[in-house]
């Protein structure tokens, strides 16, 4: 059987790096986007090549639509085909919005919103000549409750979910499926800001009594990128110990 391939943006930590390691345990040949940490992608790279997998890292910037380009033509180079994207790459910015200036915005909204409208864009032709393919995109359950002192992230994050639910219209038909995973409190370092005690009062907030991991996330991906998930599309899956429900 031919082997899956997923690019996965944002991938050399966090959440994008346990995606990437994953999907290629499960079989996938995995490209790994980095923008800036490139020896951390090397190394998640030469630690699932050691592991007997297929996999490379590929540099963009996703906020940079000419690199975003170059990124996809150089997996479809290396791998031929592309089945799974994964629009994880993102960044948070905590403060209050009157603090906010236009520039901080935009370039928030560059990575988190206009590079999954980047990403996307720039695999669908390729997706839809083929007439299959999985959109994974990751948006965060302050898309779906809001953040105080996270009104940018959450507008940008809100977004992601909008544009998940109308592109799964638009590439239905095409035999593309499009969904969404909301991550809740997930331990990585975008949370490095918060305390110790922020930690454990998130924990004691969450049915299931623990912050996320990263592979909680990544086993949502999984499912979504999988057939058995062939038959659902426009939908948001929550990773969130059920912080909210
Ligand atoms: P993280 O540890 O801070 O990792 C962020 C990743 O995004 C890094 O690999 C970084 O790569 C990449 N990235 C940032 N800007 C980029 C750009 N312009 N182009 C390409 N890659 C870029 O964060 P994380 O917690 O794993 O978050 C991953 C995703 O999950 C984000 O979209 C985040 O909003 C979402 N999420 C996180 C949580 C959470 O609690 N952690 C909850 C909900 C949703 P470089 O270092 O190479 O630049």
């Amino acid at each position: 059987m031919e082997q899956k391939t997923a690019l996965i943006t944002g991938a050399s930590r966090g959440i994008g790096a346990a995606t990437a390691r994953r999907l290629a345990r499960a079989g996938y040949a995995v490209a790994v986007n980095y923008c800036r940490s490139g020896d951390r992608a090397l190394a998640l790279v030469e630690e699932l090549r050691a592991a007997g997998h297929t996999a490379v890292a590929v540099r963009a910037d996703v906020a940079d639509p000419e690199q975003v380009q170059k990124m996809v033509d150089n997996v479809l180079d290396k791998f031929c085909q592309l089945d799974i994207l994964v629009c994880n790459a993102g960044r948070s910015w905590v403060g209050l919005l009157g603090d906010m200036t236009p520039a901080d915005w935009r370039q928030l909204m560059a990575v988190n919103l206009d590079g999954v409208f980047y990403c996307c864009k720039t695999v669908m032709p390729h997706m839809i000549h083929r007439k299959t393919g999985k959109i994974i995109t990751i948006s965060s359950m302050w898309g779906q409750v809001g953040a105080s002192c996270e009104a940018a992230y959450s507008a940008s994050k809100a977004g992601v979910i909008g544009l998940t639910k109308a592109l799964a219209k638009e590439l239905g038909p095409s035999g593309i499926t499009v969904n969404c995973v909301a991550p809740g409190v997930i331990d990585t370092e975008m949370n490095q800001n918060l305390t110790a005690e922020d930690l454990e009062a998130l924990r004691q907030e969450t049915p299931m009594e623990r912050i996320g991991r990263a592979e909680d996330v990544a086993e949502s991906v999984l499912f979504l990128a999988s057939e058995g998930a062939d038959f659902i599309t426009g939908q948001v899956i929550c990773p969130n110990g059920g912080l909210i429900i």
